[in-house]
């Protein structure tokens, strides 16, 4: 088992390559207690992967990888191997947005709720396929300076979960482009991301898409790699147009350029 660090800041990306997988061998692959998914390179390769993401708030600390499997003599097999997390360094913003998005009314408040059970829901859901085929690409055609991710954010003086995406200043109308190809999981309008598009790549890798000024594509159509799936917008909760995008490996909040330099 080789992974690509055996340290990692929160929101951070490891890859796992196992070798030496026999064909038809069953592998179980764990990260922090909790099963991961493990894909073969091929059909006929010995030869497996997995992305270990590094959740945004997973305390720093020292956690396991580990692999368990049925050797040759019929007994259980493990092996494992630590990673070190080390503590991001994220400043705090201070924000004034509109007062509805700081105190919803109870209206208001059941929707984010109800958005919030929806995004569990596929969140919950691993494919087992991969359904991207090549290098994972910003969304954004010439954009590149990505900020915010991580940042505690205080709205209206008062302290809110952290920024779990990356934000891109852009135009509004400018062309948003899927990551990778995938599956369109949702593409509606929600609470706080207004429109949103998010995109199942499988294995639990999921790409999301907020504050769309509008929505190109539907819930259930298959993309392409940097196929055209909406403009850069200002809906939901923004203090002016930009594209949020975010990444989620098996749960894990990531840093979405995570993706972009670490191939899986
Ligand atoms: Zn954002």
């Amino acid at each position: 088992m080789k992974l690509s660090s055996g340290v990692a800041t929160q929101g951070n990306l490891l890859l796992v390559q196992v070798t030496g997988a026999k064909q038809g061998q069953t592998i179980s692959a764990e990260w922090d207690g909790h099963a991961m998914p493990l894909w073969r390179e091929s059909p006929d390769s010995a030869t497996l992967h997995s992305l270990a993401g590094v959740d945004l708030e997973m305390p720093a600390g020292s956690y396991e990888w580990k692999l368990s499997w049925t050797g040759a003599d019929g007994k259980p097999a493990v092996c494992s191997q630590s990673v070190a997390v080390r503590a991001g360094k994220f400043p705090t913003e201070r924000l004034s947005v509109e007062n509805q998005y700081v105190h919803p009314d109870p209206e208001q408040e059941q929707r984010a709720a109800e958005d919030q059970k929806k995004m569990r829901a596929i969140y919950d859901t691993v494919t087992p396929e991969v359904l991207w085929n090549g290098k994972f690409e910003l969304p954004l055609k010439g954009e590149t300076e990505g900020k915010n991710f991580g940042r505690r954010r205080v709205l209206n003086g008062e302290a809110r979960s952290p920024h779990t995406g990356v934000d891109f200043p852009a135009a509004t109308g400018t062309p948003v482009y899927a990551a990778q190809a995938g599956k369109v999981a949702l593409a509606e309008n929600l609470y706080f991301s207004g429109n949103t598009v998010v995109i199942n790549h499988g294995f639990g890798i999921y790409t999301l898409y907020a504050h769309l000024s509008e929505i190109q594509v539907q819930a259930g159509d298959t993309v392409k790699a940097s196929q055209e799936i909406g403009k850069v917008g200002a809906t939901g909760r923004v203090t002016g147009p930009h594209l949020h995008w975010g990444l989620t490996v098996n749960h894990a909040h990531i840093d979405a350029r995570q993706i972009v330099q670490q191939q899986p």
